[in-house]
């Protein structure tokens, strides 16, 4: 008994850092410039963080990797974009960095041969499957936390992004579109881990308005957008032929944006995200209100209690480069 109960808290908040235990590789067009794209996601050594490669870049080695951090963060209009010193940037991350945040993984190398990721299907689905099926690899090295002490707010008109001190992470989501078939939809989900990210969020994709497709294509940006990547509303359903995936679709997809923009904090997050009509650029002026102030967050290392569950101890947020 006493083992079942440890091996459930270890699932919960994971002891040693993590990476895939195999290479694995996806491809497909890129929802905004059109461009076929193919990525291949590498194991790599604890403490070396969330890393993208632009293998198709001439520039040396060590100016083609950019770091999946806040810092990095280069635009948040529809997808969220990071760019690094020597201008080699990657777009659409987030549903990657949604599933990687939701399934515990620490560390990692993304090879990719283009400046926007691969859509696939507008969803993390094929992101989290194929996690599952290859497993994941716990590296000689305690898991660290990025802790929320205060709650930080970020607002914009009526939109807001709160987020809460937490013992996990976890996310309420409210979103409110007057005048379409969408409405008013609001998800929360108390704990993110792999099993809740299937369950509630995974399969969610990215949606628009097919009153907005025109202003959106005049812009040049979804390019590669189809209904196989996207939710389209029209004025009284849904033009996509199968229909939505789940109720309340929309939201959920907005919270796992949300779990992938914060994942951008450098750590996973313990904290409890609360967003009303928010978005990838509030959630980058979320990001960078959290670091705005020492004293908003620390980084906790995981340590096994005597009873096998795992406590988290608090580690001079100085010490770690984030
Ligand atoms: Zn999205």
């Amino acid at each position: 008994m006493l083992l079942i109960d440890a091996v459930y808290s270890i699932s919960m908040q994971n002891l040693y850092q993590q990476t895939i235990n195999k290479s694995c590789s996806f491809e497909g067009p890129s929802l905004h410039s059109g461009e076929y794209s193919r990525i291949t996601l590498h194991p790599t050594p604890a403490n070396t963080g969330i890393k993208f490669k632009r293998v198709d870049s001439k520039l040396p080695a060590n100016q083609i990797i950019i770091d999946a951090s806040f810092k990095n963060i280069k635009s948040s209009q529809l997808c969220t974009t990071i760019e690094n010193d020597y201008g080699l940037c990657v777009s659409t991350i987030e549903h990657l960095m949604a599933a990687l945040h939701a399934c515990g993984i620490d560390n990692l190398l993304i090879d990719i041969n283009s400046s926007e990721m691969p859509i696939l299907d507008g969803s993390a689905i094929e992101y989290v499957s194929m996690i599952s099926k290859l497993g994941l690899k716990q590296l000689n090295s305690k898991k660290k936390y990025l802790k929320i002490l205060k709650t930080i707010e970020v607002k914009r008109d009526d939109a807001y992004i709160k987020i809460h001190p937490s013992d996990d992470l976890s996310v309420d989501y409210t979103i409110n579109y007057p005048d379409t078939i969408v409405g008013r939809q609001n998800i929360s989900v108390d704990t993110i881990n792999k099993n809740t990210f299937v369950n509630e969020l995974a399969e969610c994709r990215t949606f628009t308005f097919e009153t907005e497709l025109e202003i959106l294509r005049s812009n040049g940006i979804i390019k590669g957008g189809t209904l196989g990547n996207a939710v389209v509303f029209g004025k009284d359903s849904v033009l996509n032929q199968d229909g939505l995936r789940t109720i309340n679709e929309p939201v959920k997809h907005k919270a796992l944006d949300a779990i992938g923009d914060l994942f951008l904090a450098g750590n996973c997050v313990l904290g409890y995200i609360e967003a009303y009509c928010a978005g990838h650029s509030l959630m980058h002026e979320a990001l960078k209100e959290i670091f705005s102030d020492q004293d908003n967050w620390e980084i906790v290392i995981s340590s096994e209690a005597s009873d096998h569950h795992i406590q988290l101890e608090q580690l001079s947020a100085g010490v770690v480069n984030i």
